[in-house]
C-alpha cells in the first residue's frame, strides 16, 4: 500500500507507525464530519516546517525578539492575502492571523471588546450553537470559560420551520439588551441574514460578531454570503472547509483591530505558530484559485444531493436540506438513537458525529440526530453521483445497525469504495 510519511522521520518506529495508521484510516473511511477536511501537501509541508523554531510575540514588524526578518514577511503576506481572499479593503479592515485555533479567537474578541459580566446572545447550542459561544447547561453550570466570565443568553430556531425567526431574536435582543450579538455554529444548515442580524444589533447597541468556523471557504468562494458587509468582526478557523492546518483568523473593522491584536498577544497567548501562520497563508492562496470555487460549488451540491438521497429513503433533514456543507439527520422517526446510528456507521467505516436537533429532549450526550458533511469527500474528487452511493450505504449500515457482520461487509465495501478517490496530502 502506498503509504507516504509526513513528517519524514526514521527513529522513532512507535510514533511513525501510529501517523501511518492514521494516514491510513483517513485514507479507507468515508469521513463525513462536517467540520474536517483534508489539507494539501503543500499545507502540511508548511506546517511541518522549521518556522516553528522561532519566537515572534508581538506583530510584524513590532517585535519583541530579534531575528524576525523573514518571519515577519511571512506573516504580512498571510495577512495581505487573508484580506484579499475575501474581498477586504485594508484602510477598513484588519486581521490578525495568531489565534491558535476558532475558540480562542473568539475569547480573544470578547477579551478585547467587552468587560467581564458583559452580556452575549448567541444561537442555542442544541439548535446548531458553539461552546465558545457562551454556553451554560439549563442547570445553570458554565460549561465553557467564556459562560463563566460574560453572562449569557440564547436565540432559538422555529421549533416548526427549523429555521431562525428573527423576529423572535430580535424580541429577545430587546430583552436581553446584550453587548454583544453573536451568529454562526456548528450545525446550522441555512444561510443566515447577516443584514438581518445587523439590524437587531444596532437597534440594541450591541456589536456584531459573525462566526464563519465552518463556513470560511464557503464564503471566500462566493458559494455561501458573506457576513463582511455588515458585521463589526468576523471569526473563523482555517481548518474547516478552507481546507488550512489547525488555526484561527479575526477579522476586525479597523477601530477594533488594535484592541483585538493586543488581546490576542499579551492578554492570551504568547509566541504565535509561525508553521501554522504560514499553512494558513498556502491555503489562502490555494483559496484563491478558480478550481478552490468548483470545490466549494461541489462541497454545497454534494451535501444537497446527499439529503436528498437520504430523504428519498425516509430520513428526516433538519429544516429539509441544506444551503451549506453540513445536514443533520433527525433520527426520531428511525426509531434509532444519535450516539448508535454513529457507532454503527463507524464499523461500517463511516465517520459522522452524533448531533442534538431542534426542541431535542434527550440528554445531550445520547441525542436524537447525527451531523453529516461533504467538505472531506469533496477535497477527495467525490461529485454527485458518489453522493447517491454514499446515502445508500448509510441508509443500510443504519438498516442493520445491530447486526455487526453486516456491518463489517459494507466496512469493506466502503473502504474499496473509498480508495478509488485520492486522498490530498496522503494519496493525492
Ligand atoms: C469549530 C468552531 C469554532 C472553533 O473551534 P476550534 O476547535 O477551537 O478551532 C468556533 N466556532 C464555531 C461556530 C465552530 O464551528
Amino acid at each position: 500500500m502506498d503509504i507516504r510519511i509526513i513528517p519524514n522521520f526514521k527513529m522513532d518506529t512507535e510514533m511513525i507507525s501510529l501517523i501511518q495508521k492514521e494516514q491510513e484510516r483517513q485514507r479507507c473511511q468515508l469521513r463525513l464530519i462536517p467540520s474536517e477536511n483534508y489539507a494539501s501537501r503543500e499545507v502540511l509541508s508548511a506546517v511541518g516546517s522549521v518556522l516553528m523554531n522561532k519566537y515572534s510575540e508581538g506583530q510584524a514588524f513590532r517585535r519583541y525578539y530579534q531575528g524576525n526578518f523573514i518571519i515577519d514577511q511571512i506573516e504580512a503576506l498571510v495577512k495581505k492575502r487573508a484580506l484579499k481572499a475575501f474581498g477586504l479593503d485594508s484602510d477598513k479592515w484588519g486581521v490578525n492571523v495568531q489565534a491558535v485555533a476558532g475558540s480562542i479567537a473568539n475569547l480573544a474578541v470578547y477579551l478585547g471588546l467587552l468587560k467581564p459580566g458583559d452580556k452575549l446572545l448567541s444561537l442555542y447550542l442544541y439548535e446548531g450553537g458553539h461552546l465558545s459561544h457562551g454556553w451554560r447547561l439549563p442547570s445553570g453550570k458554565a460549561v465553557s470559560f467564556t459562560a463563566a466570565f460574560f453572562q449569557t443568553s440564547y436565540y432559538h430556531v422555529d421549533l416548526q420551520t427549523q429555521l431562525l425567526d428573527y423576529e423572535a431574536v430580535e424580541k429577545r435582543a430587546l430583552e436581553e439588551r446584550p453587548a454583544m450579538i453573536i451568529t454562526g455554529g456548528t450545525s446550522y444548515p441555512r444561510e443566515i441574514d447577516y443584514g438581518k442580524m445587523r439590524r437587531i444589533a444596532d437597534e440594541v447597541g450591541a456589536l456584531y460578531l459573525a462566526d464563519i468556523a465552518h463556513e470560511a471557504g464557503l464564503v471566500a468562494a462566493g458559494v455561501n454570503q458573506s457576513p463582511f458587509p455588515y458585521a463589526h468582526v468576523v471569526t473563523m478557523t482555517t481548518r474547516k472547509t478552507l481546507r488550512g492546518p489547525v488555526g484561527a483568523l479575526i477579522f476586525a473593522r479597523r477601530e477594533f483591530i488594535d484592541r483585538i491584536n493586543q488581546a490576542v498577544f499579551p492578554g492570551l497567548q504568547g509566541g504565535p505558530q509561525n508553521h501554522s501562520i504560514a499553512g494558513i497563508g498556502v491555503a489562502l492562496h490555494e483559496a484563491m484559485r478558480p478550481e478552490f470555487k468548483e470545490y466549494a460549488v461541489g462541497v454545497v451540491a454534494n451535501a444537497q444531493k446527499l439529503a436528498k438521497g437520504l430523504m428519498s429513503k425516509g430520513y428526516e433533514i433538519v429544516s429539509g436540506g441544506t444551503d451549506k456543507h453540513l445536514m443533520v439527520v433527525d433520527l426520531r422517526n428511525k426509531g434509532i438513537g444519535g450516539k448508535e446510528a454513529a457507532l454503527a456507521l463507524e464499523k461500517a467505516n463511516i465517520i459522522v458525529n452524533k448531533q442534538a436537533v431542534p426542541g431535542e429532549t434527550s440528554r445531550f450526550w445520547a441525542p436524537s440526530g447525527i451531523r453529516l458533511g461533504t467538505p472531506a469527500l469533496t477535497s477527495r474528487g467525490m461529485r454527485e453521483k458518489e453522493m447517491e452511493q454514499v446515502a445508500l450505504f448509510i441508509d443500510e449500515a443504519l438498516r442493520n445497525y445491530q447486526n455487526v457482520a453486516v456491518l463489517r461487509r459494507i466496512g469493506r465495501e466502503v473502504r474499496d469504495f473509498a480508495f478509488q478517490f485520492p486522498a490530498p496530502g496522503i494519496s493525492g
